[in-house]
């Protein structure tokens, strides 16, 4: 298929996602994001705001240029979650900003702990009264934040927990961000990666997500190095085509999980619309603008994806990719989705690494605790959110 005929499907699709998710939800985002009522006060939440958004507004609340500079230190340095303790600033400043302002949208509801303490999961309620969820994952001196891009998820994945939710809204930039900023406070030690594999698409949020990515990433704030901050996708082709044509420097994961249509299909019914050979297809030229290696995520389900035809297949596939792979034994609840055995994970990983694939197994952690990859939040919301499975296109077409 050709790059145009490929726009046009991403439009029509996304399209059809506004159309299909414009939900009763009266949500009160504007331009910059998120406006709390409060009080009868209308505040604006100053986490949407990017470095220079909240330098602009400063000025327009009549302060000096140079307390934008003071107050995006004191959002993403001190952690603050209002001004108060902003004592750089005179006690009227503070006081304004505070009644125009929030810094906090998000309720800690819930937060539960692996057997081993290795891995935290965090259950927040939104401003609108619905759920996400995160995690804190130690391994060895890795320290990764898992954060959610949506509430929920439109995809339908079949082996994912959150995929049985539907999908309920996209995350502002700034509700993104304040799950770094608030596990950040709990963290045991400072996070050394951040990946968007929590709730949703990211891909299908690109926007939020690119400018809560640039903004954890400002040097002025948080500096959470560029190259270690994951944007994954469940292989939305156009938009990988559109995140590399945006130039942004932050890493590409890619849930290939199936290496032939028909079997991905069964597990993935967005392959449906964007086949491997067009999601192969934009991650070679993601790799050919950017220069960087992607990371194919692969789940590894008993009997469904663990043979060796599928290992062939998945070599071929990723031949003169320069790529990593994560092998996950399958998390999903499902009997039908069991995990591969231990023995047939190791020999697959072993069979990739010996044909020159750099593979890693990774392990099932926070499984007990319903934190591990596929797993977050279903039990958790009682609201179902649409969900865009099989039939796309013919959607496209009721819609058209
Ligand atoms: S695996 Fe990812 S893309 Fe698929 S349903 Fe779950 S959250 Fe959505």
């Amino acid at each position: 298929m050709s790059d145009n005929r490929e726009c046009e499907d991403f439009s029509v699709f996304n399209i059809v996602i506004s159309i299909v998710f414009q939900t009763s939800l009266k949500l009160n985002i504007t331009k910059h994001g998120i406006l709390m009522q409060t009080n009868n006060l209308t505040k604006k939440y100053l986490l949407d705001y990017s470095r220079e958004e909240v330098y602009t507004f400063v000025q327009a609340l009549g302060m000096e240029p140079y307390r934008g500079n003071q107050i995006f230190k004191g959002m993403y340095v001190q952690l603050l979650s209002d001004f108060t303790n902003l004592t750089t600033l005179t006690r009227s400043s503070r006081d304004k900003l505070n009644h125009t302002v929030t810094l906090r949208t998000l309720k800690l509801k819930e937060q539960t702990a692996s057997v081993n303490d290795d891995t935290i999961k965090f259950l927040w309620s939104l401003y609108d009264g619905l759920k996400i969820e995160s995690v804190i994952i130690y391994e060895g001196r890795r320290v990764t934040f898992c954060i959610s891009s949506q509430v929920g998820c439109a995809l339908d994945c079949k082996f994912c927990t959150t995929g049985k939710m539907g999908f309920l809204r996209n995350l502002s930039s700034g509700e993104i961000v304040e799950q770094v900023l608030l596990m950040k406070q709990k963290a045991k030690r400072p996070a050394t990666n951040i990946v968007f594999m929590g709730m949703g698409e990211p891909l299908l949020n690109l926007k939020n997500v690119l400018k809560a990515s640039y903004i954890l990433a400002d040097p002025e704030g948080l500096a959470f190095s560029q190259k270690r901050i994951t944007i994954s996708t469940s292989g939305i082709a156009p938009a990988i085509r559109k995140l590399t044509d945006s130039g942004a420097p932050f890493s590409l994961a890619v849930s290939l999980n199936a290496v032939f249509d028909d079997s991905r299909e069964k597990i993935m019914p967005v392959s449906k619309n964007f086949p491997l050979n067009l999601l192969m297809e934009s991650v070679r030229y993601y790799i050919s603008k950017t220069k960087k290696r992607v990371t194919f995520e692969y789940i590894l389900i008993r009997g469904k994806n663990d043979t060796k035809r599928d290992a062939d297949q998945l070599i071929k596939l990723t031949r003169d990719i320069p790529c990593k792979i994560n092998l996950i034994p399958c998390n999903s609840d499902d009997p039908e989705f069991p995990p591969s055995t231990t023995e047939i994970t190791q020999w697959f990983a072993d069979y990739l690494h010996e044909r020159g694939r750099t593979t890693i197994v990774r392990l099932r952690k926070g499984w007990e605790i319903k934190a591990a990859c596929g797993q977050l939040y279903a039990d958790n919301e009682t609201k179902i959110g649409k969900k865009i499975s099989h039939n796309i296109k013919e959607k496209m077409g009721e819609s058209s």
